[in-house]
């Protein structure tokens, strides 16, 4: 290990661009309390015991270079050497399948699709099943937030 390398750690309260990407990457995988969890550590995406260690993330992948971000290779595989790379944005979506139907199966069709601003795709059949589900309890939690606010 270099000694660069052990700097760029040390630095107190510093965090540089590999140091925020690999903490983020190991909540996903290893914290319960992660919103991600469900995502990664939840569906089985491991993080590298070895990479538990960060100085041996940094000596794996370098410092994270300007506009790129950590990427799994093959995305059902867990966060790894072999499987790590640093990527754009664009390299990533290249990388990932272009999905043809929604979760539960519904085509995505130019009438159910519903591009969100993140540019994420979502289906409107499920949300339109997701709100009658839901209706009842967001009307509920609604009064209950309003009671709770009056008294
Ligand atoms: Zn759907």
């Amino acid at each position: 290990m270099s000694k660069t390398h052990l700097q760029s750690v040390a630095n107190d309260g510093k965090r540089t661009g590999a140091y925020c990407s690999w903490l983020a990457a190991k909540r996903r995988c290893t914290d319960k309390k992660s919103k991600d969890y469900s995502r990664y550590g939840g569906v089985g995406i491991t993080f590298s015991k070895e990479w538990f260690k960060f100085e041996n993330f940094l000596r794996d992948m370098g410092e994270r270079p300007e506009g790129k971000s950590l990427d799994r290779i093959n995305g059902k595989k867990g966060y790894s050497k072999n499987n790590c790379r640093w990527a754009t944005r664009k390299q990533q979506r290249l990388n990932q399948k272009p999905t043809t139907h929604c979760r539960r199966g519904h085509k995505f069709t130019k009438k159910i699709t519903h591009v969100k601003n993140s540019g994420k795709r979502s289906c409107r059949i499920c949300e339109k099943i997701w709100y009658n589900n839901n209706k009842e309890r967001l009307l509920r939690k609604k009064r209950q937030d309003y009671a709770n606010n009056t008294y």
